[in-house]
C-alpha cells in the first residue's frame, strides 16, 4: 500500500469516541445505565443508608487532610491540582468520604476550569443548598449520604443540561471500571 492509500485507509477507521450527548433523553439514558460503569461485581452503598460520624472519626477515615477540609469544612482545592482532572477512563466518580457513587466517567467533560466538572450526575446522590461565601449567591451541593461537601453547580455548562458541576478532586475516588487502580 502506498503513502496515500494508508492514509485514506486510516481516515476511513472510525474512532472510538462516545457520543456527546444531544438531547435530555441521551441524558437520561447516562443516568439510567450509570452501573454498566461499575467494575464486574463491586458492591456500592445507596443515598439511603446514611453514613453520619464524628470530627474525629471522620479525620481517621478519610486519606488526607486536604479531604478533611473540603469534604467536612467546604474548603475549595487549588485549581489545576487534581489528578482526577485528567482521568479519562471509563468508571465511577465516588464520594471519597462514603463510597457513594456520584458520576460516571461519560458525565465528565473538560471545563477549563481546573477542577473536574461534569454536565450531570447519577441521579437523586446530591443536596443542594445556596451559599453566599463569595457574597454573590452560589448552589453548594453535598452527598446525600454522608453530608460531604463536594463543590458548586452552575448554569454554563454544556447543552443541553446546560450544568456545570464543579467539583474538588479531592472529596472523590475513581474507581476504573476495569477494576484496576
Ligand atoms: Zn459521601
Amino acid at each position: 500500500m502506498d503513502r496515500r492509500r494508508f492514509l485514506l485507509a486510516l481516515g476511513a477507521v472510525p474512532f472510538c469516541v462516545h457520543a456527546q450527548p444531544k438531547t435530555m433523553k441521551d441524558i437520561q439514558t447516562l443516568q439510567t445505565n450509570w452501573k454498566s460503569f461499575l467494575p464486574a461485581g463491586a458492591s456500592v452503598p445507596s443515598p439511603t443508608e446514611p453514613l453520619k460520624l464524628s470530627k474525629e472519626e471522620w479525620k481517621k477515615r478519610l486519606p488526607n487532610d486536604l479531604a478533611y477540609r473540603v469534604l467536612r469544612e467546604e474548603a475549595t482545592e487549588r485549581a489545576g491540582t487534581s489528578p482526577l482532572n485528567d482521568e479519562k477512563r471509563p468508571g465511577i466518580f465516588a464520594c471519597a468520604g462514603c463510597g457513594l457513587p456520584l458520576f460516571t466517567s461519560e458525565m465528565k467533560y473538560e471545563s477549563g476550569t481546573g477542577w473536574p466538572s461534569f454536565f450531570t450526575t447519577i441521579p437523586g446522590v446530591f443536596e443542594t443548598k445556596k451559599d453566599y461565601y463569595l457574597v454573590f449567591p452560589r448552589t453548594e451541593y453535598h452527598c446525600k449520604r454522608c453530608g460531604g461537601h463536594h463543590g458548586h453547580v452552575f448554569d454554563d455548562g454544556p447543552p443541553p443540561t446546560n450544568q456545570r458541576w464543579c467539583n474538588n478532586g479531592a472529596a472523590l475516588k475513581f474507581i476504573p471500571k476495569d477494576g484496576k487502580a
